[in-house]
Parts: C-alpha cells; structure tokens; sequence
C-alpha cells in the first residue's frame, strides 16, 4: 500500500510505499490521519491557509472482507474546533482506494483554480472543473457519473464547502450512486474548499493491489464474526438507528427544544417505526449498506409519495436535532432537510443545534420548517449574509446572537444525547480531542465496554469515567482499522481484531498491542491540541447543563471539573 503525497500547488506527487517496520506500518485511517496532522501541520495554522492539510485515509483492513471494514477517515485542522479532527465516511470510495493500492493521500497547499482529481490505472490526472463551481453534491456526482461512467467512486464538496463554511463535509458517494455519505462533522469540507478541490474520483480497476498474508487464517477470523454481527443486529437492519427515537425520548434525553426538554410530545410523527411505515408503504428501501463488506445494513432510501428519491439514509441524529429539537414533527421535511444538506454538503447534526440556538433566541419561530428549509436552499445555497450565519456552527450563530444556551464543547455542536441524562455519553462529549462527537465513544444505552465490568445504571455517574475512556480507545482502534463503529468498540472484539491484523499482514499482535495503538492515536491528537491551545480546560460541556435540571428526569451534570481535566491521565496505566 501507497501513500500520496500531493502538492497541489505544483502539481508534484509523490507516492511512498508502506513498508513492514516503517512508522506508518501499523497506522490506518484515523491513526493516520492524526499523526501526519501532528508530525506535519504547525498547530497555530490557519485552517483555512495553505498550512493546513487535508488528509485522506483508509484503515489497516480496507480491501479486505472483514465486515464493515471499508470507510475512509478525513482528517486536517478543524475550523471548527481549531483542534484536530478525524470524521469518516462510507460509500464507495474506501474499497476502490484500496484495490488501487492507496493507503492515504495528503493534500498540500492550493489549487489555482477550482479542479478536481482523477484517479485511473494510469495514475493521477488534475482536471479543471470551473463548470462544476457551486454545484450540490447531486448534480456534480451525475455529471461526474455521465463522464466516468456509475461505477466510479467519488469524494466531493458542496456548495458550502466552495464557500468554506465551517459547518461543510466532504461527500462520499454510497453503493446506489447518491452523494448520500459524509465526513461531517468539524468542516473539513471547508478544508477541501480552501485547497480549491471539487473532488476526488476513483475508477474501478480490474485487479485488487489490496494482499492478506493468509487467506485462510482471515476468513477463520472474519466469518464467523460477520456471520454473529449479521445476527445480532437483525432489528437494528431493519429499523436502523432511526429506531432509538422512541427510547430516547422515553429515557428523557432526546434533545427537544435546544436541549430544554428530553421528551417530545410528538415523538409518534418522526420515530423509527413511522419512518418504516413511510419507507416501506412508499416503496423506498430498507437494510441497506452503505459501504462494500458491512453484514450490518443499518441504512434506509427514503422515497416521497410519488416513489422519487428524497435522501438516503436518514439517521437519528438528523431527526432528532432537525425534528424534537425543533420542534419539527414532519418525516418528510426531515428527509428533505437531510437532502438539502447532503446536496450543500452541510452536517446535518452542526445544521440541527444552529438552528437550534437560532429559534432559542427568536429568530426563528419553533417549528417553522419552511423558513429552515429556505436557509438552507436558498440562503446557505447562494452565501448571503443569512447563508453564512447559519453554515458555520452553533458556536458562531450563538456568539452573534450573545446566546447563553450553546450545546457545544471545543466550537463543535453536541450531538443528539442528552448529556445530564445519558452519562457516559456526557463524558464523552466533555473530554473527546474531537469535541462533542458521539461518534468517538458512542455510550449509547446498553453498550457496554467489556463483558467482565459493571457500568451500573445509564443515568448515574457511577464507573462512567471509566466506561467512556474505554470506548473511546477502542474506537480509535475501530477508526484506525477503516470499521464502522456498529461493529462494537470492546474489549472482547480487541482479540478479533489482533487475529485480523495478525492473518493480513504475519503479525504476532496481541489484545494488548492492539488496544496500544488506539491509546496512541488519543495521544497523539491531545499533544497536537494541547500545541493548538485547546488544553484540558476544555474538558467540560456547557454551564447550563449543570445549571439547569433536564426535563422530565429532573437531572443535571454533575461531574466533576478536575475529573474531567484529568480524564486523560488514564493513557498508559489503565487497567482494562
Ligand atoms: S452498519 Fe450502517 S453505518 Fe455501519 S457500515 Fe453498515 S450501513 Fe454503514
């Protein structure tokens, strides 16, 4: 496997192989991306100048059958956060990427002028593409699919990429063709923007560069955790995570009202079972995948009462933080705010909590759809002053309105968990290097971090610490692979992953050796933070969740401020 190293400005690529003992060796995706972020980019940089780098990765068992191992990280300095940031996404490129022998390709300095990247068996191609400029994500993949055929793979921007909105992502397209997959959260769209990039386009080759050591060894390993993945999730397949609507709202931490309420009367209207019924009556679709390998098949297409395409996949965190956090209680104006994100290339969950805080302030009426929907299509669309307030994040849109009620921690908007009611998961958002990303240590209910603790109740504070440190290394250790989090971040599938790599590349790993490497990649990412400015004073949510008691369940946040601060110590020394 290579990596790329492309200067855009000159034009000048070079192409490094991974060698067995090299310092890349045993890193993938997030690992990757993190450390070329901290060995190469001055961490005071402007994210937005040419300093930044914007860096695209696939994990250590991309290309091979392991279930749900084909996702790409991207990673770059976030102007968001400021910090560093990892977001991944599925789709088709991960898999194609790696059957061209790509490990990651990282991206200097600018462009002249808007191009884009085309990658054939021949090599690397820059092609200019002012046509393409402003473009949504849907037009430019048909375009792109009319010129390279629909079997290419594609990353790309919107609109608010171009614009450099901090809110933009970098787009992926998914296995039925639609730009319907994002590397959302942390604007590295806007990274993608500055660097006067369009996209990134991948042909299919007919021979794999993708080598496991011992085929035989892998499938041992591979198989039959494909084969019990594939029954577990059953329900999950067929409601995917649209179906935790309802259990939020009933546990009183679904988002309601910019986190004013954890219950949404209306939660019948936009729960997983009425997106089902919707999805299923219209002849929309269900149990998909959204990326080559996963057994999972959480994804749905929804389709409106005429059988058209409206997005795909509409998630929870979409509905939750565009529907009850609204005060939206409309499926289909849930999916066509899905699209139009998906189109500008905006994240939906940073879309939700600034629109949030916007209607907490009064300026827009609660439940107003029509004029949300016409910030996005219109505002957003076209970069008007309106469009700008609302593209880049919570934290901005809060600071311009001197709002006191900004869910957000390290200028990232905190996801659809109420962190007074769902404990671990607050930990999470307080201490990820990330900022509040759901996805770096997902304590959803009933998760568990190891067979052999006790986590206690969801909703107390007790082993909390503990059991969000946990999932946050073994989620590095799943981000590090290319693997979708669904597949579990735990102690007992460290064992799975160490005979994976061992089989793919003649190792000798063990669980422990395994573990090291997501404790590594945190490191890594809190060194260039602390660097950047962003020290373990950061480590808290928002005042107004210890302030005010959440509704119904009448909890606030209680951990303590030097808990949090040094939650890190823990790296190195932990007993797991
Ligand atoms: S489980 Fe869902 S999110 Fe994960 S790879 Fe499969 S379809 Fe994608």
């Amino acid at each position: 496997m290579n990596i790329v190293r492309i200067d855009l400005n000159s034009k000048n690529i070079q192409i490094e192989s991974i060698e067995k003992g090299s310092e890349f060796f045993l890193l993938g995706s997030r690992g990757l991306t993190s450390k070329i972020v901290y060995d190469e980019v001055p961490p005071k940089c402007d994210p937005l100048g040419s300093d930044n780098k914007l860096i695209i990765a696939n994990g250590l068992l991309a290309g091979s059958p392991f279930p749900n191992s084909a996702r790409t990280s991207v990673g770059g300095k976030s102007p968001l956060t400021n910090g560093i940031k990892e977001a991944n996404v599925g789709g088709r490129p991960a898999m194609m990427l790696a059957r061209h022998g790509i490990r990651a390709i990282i991206l200097e300095n600018k462009l002249p002028s808007l191009h884009f990247i085309l990658i054939d068996t021949e090599g690397f191609h820059f092609v200019s593409c002012e046509e393409y400029s402003k473009l949504g994500n849907y037009e430019l993949h048909e375009k792109l699919q009319e010129k390279y055929g629909d079997k290419i793979g594609i990353y790309s921007i919107g609109p608010a990429g171009e614009y450099m909105m901090k809110s933009s992502t970098v787009a992926a397209n998914d296995l039925e063709g639609y730009p319907s997959r994002h590397a959302a959260r942390g604007g590295l769209g806007a990274v993608m923007g500055s660097k006067n990039l369009k996209a990134i386009v991948i042909t299919p080759t007919r021979n794999s560069e993708v080598k496991i050591y011992d085929l035989d060894r892998f499938r041992k390993v591979s198989k039959p955790f494909a084969q019990s993945l594939a029954t577990s999730k059953q329900r999950f397949s067929m409601y995917g995570t649209p179906m935790m609507m309802k259990g939020m709202s009933s546990y009183g931490g679904l988002p309601t009202q910019n986190f004013r309420m954890g219950s949404y009367s209306e939660i019948d209207k936009i729960s997983g079972e009425k997106l089902h019924e919707i999805v299923t009556s219209r002849g929309g679709k269900k149990k998909l995948a959204c990326s080559p390998t996963c057994v999972i098949r959480c994804s749905n297409l929804v389709v409106d009462e005429d059988g058209r395409h409206v997005t795909s996949s509409l998630e929870y965190e979409t509905m939750a933080l565009n529907g009850a956090n609204l005060l939206i209680d409309d499926i289909d104006v849930l999916a066509r705010i899905d699209h139009l994100c998906d189109d500008l290339g905006i994240d939906t969950i940073e879309f939700g909590v600034t629109a949030g805080v916007s209607m907490d302030n009064g300026k827009i009426e609660w439940g107003d759809s029509e004029t949300v929907l016409e910030i996005l299509d219109k505002e957003i669309r076209n970069n008007t002053s309106l469009g700008k307030l609302y593209g880049n994040g919570a934290k901005f849109i809060g600071e311009q309105f001197d709002a006191d009620r900004v869910p957000q921690v390290k200028g990232q908007g905190i996801s659809a968990y109420d962190c007074r009611v769902f404990k671990a998961m607050g930990i999470t958002f307080a201490t990820s290097p990330m900022g509040a990303d759901h996805t770096s240590g997902a304590a959803i209910a009933g998760r568990a971090a190891s067979q052999h603790k006790n986590y206690g109740e969801l909703t107390e504070n007790k082993n909390k610490l503990d059991l969000s440190f946990e999932l946050q290394v073994y989620t590095a250790v799943l981000d590090s692979l290319g693997c979708c989090y669904f597949i579990g971040p735990s102690f007992e599938n460290m064992e799975i992953i160490a005979n994976a790599l061992n089989a793919m590349y003649d190792l000798n790993l063990k669980r422990k050796d395994v573990i090291e490497i997501g404790e590594n990649i945190l490191q890594t990412e809190i060194e260039f933070n602390k660097k950047a400015g962003i020290d373990t004073e950061f480590n808290d949510v928002p005042e107004f969740f210890r302030e005010e008691e959440s509704s119904p369940r009448d909890l606030i946040y209680t951990f303590k401020k030097q808990d949090l601060k040094n939650f890190w110590n823990r790296l190195g020394n932990y007993n797991y």
